[in-house]
C-alpha cells in the first residue's frame, strides 16, 4: 500500500490507472477506523481493479462549536487496518495542501443540506460536498463507496455527482452494527461506559417505529411520538434534534407513511452526537 500525502501525486498515479483501463474504487474517510469503513473497503476491493482510500478530517464540514480539535485521529492503526486488506493507495492529505492560502470555491447545494442534520450543523454539507468533489477530482474513481449510515450525506453526494457530471458511480452501503444495533461510528469512542449502555436506544427507537408500520400505523405524527418515546425514556439522551419519518430522495418529512420510508434520528448522548437510521422498502 503506498501512502501519499501530495495531491497531484495521487492524481497523476490515479490518471495512469484511469488510462491503462483500470478500475478505480474509491472509499472516503475521516479515519478512526471500525468495522463499518472496513466494509467500504472490502466491496470497493470486490468491485474494482484499485483500491484508494483516504483519511481526512476536513476542517470545512465542522461547525465553530463542533469536535475537530478532539475527532479521534489514531492514525498508524488505521495504517495497519487499511495494509492488512491490502488496499493499493492511502491517501493522507494534510489541510494545508487542501486549502491552501486563497481557496475560494465552494460546492453548495440549494436542496437537501438544510433538511435532517443540516439545520443543527449549518454549513456541514457544503463542506462534505466541496471536500468529495476536490477528492474525485484527485482520486479520478469508477465508483465511490459511502455508507447508509449517513444517509443524508449519501444524497446529498448522489445529487451534487449527478448535476456536476462527475459519472461516477455512487455505491451506498449497509449499516454495521455493533452486536447490540449501535451503528459503528468513530464518535462512539466519546461515550463513557454508561453512555455507551444507553446508546443503543437509537436503534430501538428506529425499531419501534418499523414495527408501529409494519402494525399499519400511517400516520407520521405517531410514527415521530413512537420514536421520541423511545428515546425520551432514556435519562442520558440530553437532546432530541430529529427523530422522524421521511422521504428518502426529498428528505422531506412525511405526514403519511409512503412505500418507501426513511426513518432516521440525531441526538445527544454526553458528548457525542449520534446519528442512526432504517430504510423501509416494500
Ligand atoms: P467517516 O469516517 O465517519 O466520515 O465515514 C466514512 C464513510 O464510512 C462514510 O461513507 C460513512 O457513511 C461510512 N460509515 C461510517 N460508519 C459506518 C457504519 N457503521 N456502517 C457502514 N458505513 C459506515
Amino acid at each position: 500500500m503506498e501512502i501519499i500525502r501530495i495531491p497531484r501525486i495521487v492524481q497523476d498515479t490515479c490518471r495512469k490507472h484511469v488510462l491503462k483501463g483500470r478500475s478505480i474504487g474509491f472509499v472516503p474517510t475521516m479515519g478512526a477506523l471500525h468495522e463499518g469503513h472496513l466494509s467500504l473497503v472490502r466491496r470497493a476491493k470486490a468491485e474494482n481493479d484499485v483500491v484508494v482510500a483516504s483519511i481526512f478530517v476536513n476542517p470545512m464540514q465542522f461547525g465553530p462549536s463542533e469536535d475537530l480539535a478532539s475527532y479521534p485521529r489514531p492514525i498508524d492503526d488505521d495504517i495497519a487496518k487499511l495494509r492488512t486488506e491490502e488496499i493499493d493507495l492511502l491517501f493522507l492529505p494534510d489541510a494545508a495542501l487542501m486549502y491552501p492560502a486563497g481557496f475560494a470555491t465552494t460546492v453548495h447545494l440549494d436542496r437537501l443540506a438544510g433538511k435532517l442534520c443540516g439545520a443543527f450543523r449549518p454549513g456541514h454539507f457544503a463542506g462534505v460536498a466541496t471536500v468529495v468533489a476536490k477528492l474525485f477530482h484527485i482520486t479520478c474513481p469508477t465508483r465511490a463507496y459511502f455508507g447508509q449510515k449517513d444517509f443524508q450525506q449519501a444524497v446529498v453526494l448522489r445529487q451534487m455527482e449527478k448535476d456536476l457530471h462527475f459519472g461516477i458511480e455512487i455505491v451506498v452501503c449497509p449499516i454495521i452494527r455493533e452486536p447490540d444495533g449501535l451503528a459503528m461510528s468513530s464518535r462512539n469512542a466519546y461515550l463513557d461506559a454508561e453512555q455507551r449502555k444507553a446508546a443503543p436506544v437509537l436503534f430501538r427507537s428506529l425499531g419501534r417505529a418499523a414495527e408501529a408500520i409494519a402494525s399499519g400505523e400511517r400516520r407520521g405524527d405517531r410514527v415521530r411520538e413512537v420514536m421520541r418515546s423511545v428515546l425520551e425514556s432514556e435519562p442520558l439522551v440530553q437532546r432530541i434534534d430529529y427523530a422522524s419519518a421521511y422521504h428518502p430522495e426529498t428528505l422531506e418529512e412525511l405526514e403519511t407513511i409512503g412505500t418507501e420510508t426513511l426513518l432516521a434520528v440525531a441526538v445527544r448522548l454526553g458528548s457525542a452526537r449520534l446519528i442512526d437510521n432504517l430504510l423501509l422498502r416494500p
